[in-house]
């Protein structure tokens, strides 16, 4: 599925060059979309935001390679590739939640 597996990370950075020093309080997601309106999307953010040095967007095509299965309770739900994304946990909203009200 190469159609459909881009999504554009937004942020202010340390290091703009850099996705791994994105403050993850400024962290927004946008997608999925195919890799041409990733582009697109990314590409009016950064010149939306051209004034602002620490600030970047990303296209990223990694979401292609993860399914939707949750590691904790093996069901297949939309959720799970956001909660990666935004956490890096392979989890799915309703064991997110669970979790966070009995944590282990
Ligand atoms: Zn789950």
């Amino acid at each position: 599925m190469e159609n459909d597996g881009f999504i554009v990370i937004e942020g202010i950075h340390k290091n703009p060059n850099n996705i791994d020093t994105l403050d993850h309080k400024t962290k927004t997601v946008h997608g999925p979309f195919d890799k041409k309106k990733a582009e697109e999307v990314a590409r009016g953010l950064i010149q939306k935001n051209i004034d602002n040095f620490y600030h970047r967007a990303w296209v990223v095509n990694k979401i292609s390679e993860i399914n939707n299965i949750c590691e904790e309770c093996k069901k297949e739900d939309t959720s799970v590739k956001q909660n990666l994304i935004m956490h890096s946990y392979k989890i799915c909203n309703s064991c997110n939640l669970s979790k966070t009200i009995f944590p282990i």
